[in-house]
């Protein structure tokens, strides 16, 4: 019996890449400006499990 070398992962988000996180730009004032900051928020395609 052969070894089997490939292992079978759990496909990663592609959103998130795998890290069930994403940086959501933040937005200001009543125009909804988005500015360069950044908040980590939890990825929303994946439910933050990191896992597609
Ligand atoms: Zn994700």
């Amino acid at each position: 019996m052969a070894a089997r070398t490939a292992v079978k992962a759990a496909p990663k988000c592609l959103v998130c890449k795998g890290t069930g996180e994403v940086a959501i730009p933040v937005k200001v004032g009543r125009k909804q400006r988005i500015t360069e900051d950044h908040q980590v928020g939890m990825c929303l395609t994946c439910f933050g499990s990191g896992q597609a």
